[in-house]
């Protein structure tokens, strides 16, 4: 491809665990129920998901790999409130120049499936194929044509542990959905998408945790939060136990990671984390959610209003369990 699909696609695609996100990002915006997720070496060699949702109608696969092809968003106007978690029509184009990609897909009503396969991130193959409703994705040797990228590669292991992690907030975010995961054919992480935020937790942290983990529930102004926190007894090593949603968005945010923490005062060992999946919701005019291509990032209008309401709703949790 040439080098502007290179570069832009350098910002989306930074490692394996960004395709995972996106591709993860893409079934959810398509309406599954169940997503399985299989990846080898790391994500280096393949990452595959697979969804049931709502597939794509056979003119519009090849689209699909066009830039800014999304048929997420039609105006300027809708960017302002966004409900999908993509919108830029930038991850399948920027993935199919950093690798092999092959897609199944088929809508529902169709009766029988695309298939369709890149090189470069132009079609070279495509043929009818009987499918299951929904979509198959595989990506295939990432980064094999851009060996300075792949240079700064974790090791497999690395790429791996990243790969497991996102996928457990993940289905933390997403209880409503059952989430499959396979690295190297082994199951690593299977949820009963019940809907149920506490078989989700006891699926990613065992049934033991799950049943400590107390249930959040409280409003502050705009933001309700919602979820689990575990009492001061259950703690981890680093901040890798707390999964904090805005709007369903899996964020990562230093400031509200802090609030999880500072709920605890001083109830915690030093230097140890507590253990939380919590659910934030609050208009769409006091979050940004337009900030990064990798979409990890958010802006709040006000974040110390966000922050204070974590606090508050983990304290609240935590003097509700206190003896
Ligand atoms: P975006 O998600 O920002 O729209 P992508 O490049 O991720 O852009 O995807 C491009 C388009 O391909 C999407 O807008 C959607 O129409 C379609 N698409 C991608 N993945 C799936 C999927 N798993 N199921 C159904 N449609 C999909
Ligand atoms: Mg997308």
């Amino acid at each position: 491809p040439e080098v502007a699909a290179r570069i832009a696609a350098g910002e989306v695609v930074e490692r394996p665990v960004s395709v995972v996100r996106e591709l993860l990002d893409n079934a959810i915006d398509a309406g599954a129920t169940r997503i399985q997720l299989a990846f080898d070496e790391g994500g280096i060699a393949r990452i595959e998901v697979s969804d049931d949702g709502r597939g794509i109608p056979p003119g519009d696969v090849e689209l699909a790999f066009e830039r800014h092809a999304t048929s997420k968003i039609a105006s300027v106007d809708d960017l302002h409130r966004v409900h999908t978690l993509g919108f830029r029509g930038e991850a399948l184009p920027s993935i199919a120049a950093a690798a092999d990609v092959e897609i199944l897909t088929r809508a529902r009503g169709e009766p029988v499936g695309v298939f369709l396969a890149l090189a470069e991130g132009r079609p070279v193959r495509r043929m009818a194929r009987p499918a299951p409703e929904g979509t198959t994705i595989t990506v295939r040797d990432l980064f094999a044509r851009v060996p300075a990228r792949r240079k700064f590669l974790g090791s497999p292991a690395a790429e791996a542990r990243a790969i497991t992690t996102l996928a457990a907030h993940y289905a933390l975010a997403y209880p409503g959905i059952a989430f499959h995961v396979l690295n190297g054919g082994r199951r690593v992480l299977s949820t009963p998408g019940d809907d149920d935020i506490r078989h989700a937790f006891a699926a990613v942290y065992g049934a033991d945790l799950a049943r400590q983990v107390l249930d959040v529930a409280a409003g502050e102004g705009p933001v309700t939060v919602a979820g689990l926190a575990g009492p001061p007894s259950l703690h981890r090593g680093n901040r890798g136990g707390i999964s904090i949603f805005v709007n369903g968005r899996w964020v990562q945010s230093r400031a509200l990671l802090f609030a999880v923490t500072e709920a605890y005062q001083s109830q915690l060992p030093v230097g140890r984390f507590p253990v939380a999946a919590l659910h934030l919701r609050l208009p769409d005019d006091e979050v940004d959610v337009n900030v990064h291509p990798a979409k990890a990032e958010v802006r709040f209008r006000d974040e110390r209003l966000v922050a204070r309401a974590i606090r508050l709703a983990v304290r609240a949790a935590l003097e509700a369990a206190a003896p």
